[in-house]
């Protein structure tokens, strides 16, 4: 990318029209989960979406704008599982070569899923900065393109359609909840967000252990954390050594980022599928989980975007069922 490129709605709007036919828009759904405190709570159904997970979005904007010459050489990526699950799916619409870089913490299911795909799985290490430098020598030494899961501008304008999806289905929105890790997601919602409504509140969610966006934000520059195992899995991670975009859009646009504890998203899953009869995996249910929590100051209509479903079954049943489940050392339940 020139270091002139600016990301503007002109951009989300493109990528709107670019995605046609491979992502979908998605319902947003009337939830049951606010009734108690007459809350109008509206849940982004991103999990609907072809591979059941919004990165769709941005894998397609990113890659139906690769030159030729780039794609003769195939795209690599690094990723916790959907966004590699994205770019081997449109990748193979395109008919590209794709390589993709995950560790060896990722939930079997989304391995299995991007193999499916016909993409090359690479895992070398038990961490995202290891996969990163197996992307850094594949780009070295295979010329192949890098696709990052958050820190790209096409892929962040892709991510940001959601926006103007949740717009036009409701104008008199005044809070959008979004799923925080490396902030291709929420940048993207409140780079459209402030430009259509900026009177909207855009509030990013993490888990309480290793959130790096919620962090760095709060230190003012980029800062490492460390990978511990969560409930959500799509949300470990590091931002980069060199981020560009999505710190700065994040630090610059969010309104507000909350935290949520293990147990707080054991019992959000649970809530989502008993009461409203969807399945989320962690990393989409923390919204929900600020929400059970009470750390959501509502004060109108909120939509909660329900990131993802690629939950591995064995951690879904155990959490349907109220049984612990094993992170790591530790366990969790409700
Ligand atoms: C990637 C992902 C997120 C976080 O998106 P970022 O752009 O990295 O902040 C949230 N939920 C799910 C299901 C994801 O796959």
């Amino acid at each position: 990318m020139p270091d002139d490129v600016q990301l503007g709605l002109n951009d989300v709007f493109e990528a709107r029209r670019r995605m046609r036919g491979v992502a979908i828009e998605t319902p947003l759904a009337p939830s049951s989960l606010g009734a108690d405190r007459g809350a109008d709570i509206l849940l982004k159904l991103e999990s609907v979406q072809p591979i059941g997970a919004f990165k769709i979005r941005g894998a397609a904007n990113a890659l139906m704008r690769l030159s030729p010459k780039a794609c003769a050489r195939g795209v690599v990526c690094a990723s916790s599982g959907n966004h590699g699950r994205a770019v081997a799916h449109v990748a193979a619409r395109l008919g590209l070569r794709a390589v993709v870089c995950l560790s060896t913490a990722t939930p079997a299911v989304k391995v299995a899923a991007i193999e499916a795909l016909g993409a090359e799985v690479r895992q070398l290490g038990a961490t995202q900065d290891e996969s990163q430098r197996e992307v850094d020598r594949l780009v070295a030494d295979e010329g192949m393109t890098e696709i990052s899961p958050f820190d790209h501008p096409d892929v962040i304008a892709g991510q940001g359609v959601i926006a103007l999806e949740l717009f036009e289905a409701r104008p008199d929105l005044s809070a959008i909840v979004a799923p925080l890790s490396g902030g291709g997601l929420a940048g993207g919602i409140a780079l459209a967000a402030k430009a259509i409504a900026p009177h909207v509140r855009v509030i990013g969610v993490s888990m309480d252990h290793g959130a790096a966006m919620a962090d760095s934000i709060a230190a003012g520059r980029l800062v490492a954390v460390e990978e511990r195992p969560s409930l959500a899995d799509a949300l470990v991670g590091g931002l980069g050594e060199s981020n560009r975009w999505s710190f700065d859009l994040c630090r610059r646009l969010l309104d507000e980022t909350v935290l949520v504890s293990e147990q707080e998203i054991y019992r959000a899953m649970r809530a989502l599928f008993l009461q409203d009869r969807l399945v989320a995996e962690g990393g989409a249910a923390v919204g929900a989980a600020a929400l059970l929590s009470s750390k959501l100051a509502l004060d109108g209509p909120t939509a909660i975007v329900l990131s993802g479903r690629n939950v591995d079954m064995t951690v879904f049943r155990a959490i349907i069922e109220s049984r612990p489940v094993r992170l790591g050392d530790r366990e969790v339940e409700g």
